[in-house]
């Protein structure tokens, strides 16, 4: 577990940037505040990140694109987004830009730092490989190896990594959510998460096997081939 993670906050609201940069590092972290989203793509990329903390809405470049662009640059880098209530498009949006959490707009603190801690600790399970059929997952590089390379996110790894574990039976998707999202209820939203991310890893995963590595089991869940 990352005891002192530095951790940038772009959030152009003064009241929560400050407050949440008081928390975090009342918590023991190294905050970094960026105040608008130019300020943010700067900083994010100028230095390494244990986890970035996107808004949404941000002046001159917003939140969904700069986690676009830092997902491309850094595969294997933690993002969570802050997300206005009931914002049920921005959610997706973000998942679909590569974030790996988020939460809502108005949140309690506990639970903004239960969310941060949870994704601190992911990030740093790390440092085993996984053999998956004809894959090797590197899960400290963040890479799947077969039939070339393929970068992984931090998510990917720990969707693999659950799979594995459980390879004698199917999934579901709430399973997924509760032990991999780290989500306690589960809606609509998030199972569509769930879906999204599993299609994306599957191109991945395509790019280095030509096995079907995981397997979609209609109304149940998904699980690891059992041809593997
Ligand atoms: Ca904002």
């Amino acid at each position: 577990m990352t005891l002192r993670a530095s951790i940038l906050v772009v959030e152009d609201e003064p009241a929560i940037r400050r407050g949440l940069c008081d928390l975090l590092a009342f918590h023991g972290h190294a905050p970094t505040p960026a105040v608008d989203g130019a300020e943010g793509r700067r900083l994010m990329l100028d230095q390494a990140w244990d986890l970035v903390i996107l808004d949404v809405m941000l002046p001159h470049v917003d939140g969904i694109t700069l986690c676009r662009e830092l997902r491309a640059a850094r595969s294997g880098q933690a993002i969570l987004m802050l997300t206005a209530k009931g914002a049920e498009a921005d959610i997706l949006a973000g998942f679909e830009a590569g974030c790996d959490d988020y939460i809502s707009k108005p949140f309690s603190l506990p639970q903004l730092v239960a969310r941060v801690t949870a994704l601190l600790r992911r990030v740093s399970a790390a440092g085993q490989r996984l053999q998956i059929g004809p894959v090797e997952v590197d899960t400290a590089a963040l890479v799947a190896r077969g039939d070339g390379e393929v970068e992984l996110s931090t998510r990917d790894v720990e969707v693999l990594g659950h799979l594995a574990r459980h390879r004698e039976r199917v999934v579901p998707r709430k399973e997924l959510l509760s032990e991999v999202w780290g989500f306690a209820r589960v809606d609509r939203v998030e199972t569509r998460a769930v879906d999204m991310h599993i299609a994306k890893l599957r191109k991945k995963l395509a790019e280095v096997t030509e096995v079907d590595v995981i397997e979609t089991v209609r109304g149940a869940g998904y699980r690891l081939s059992r041809e593997l």
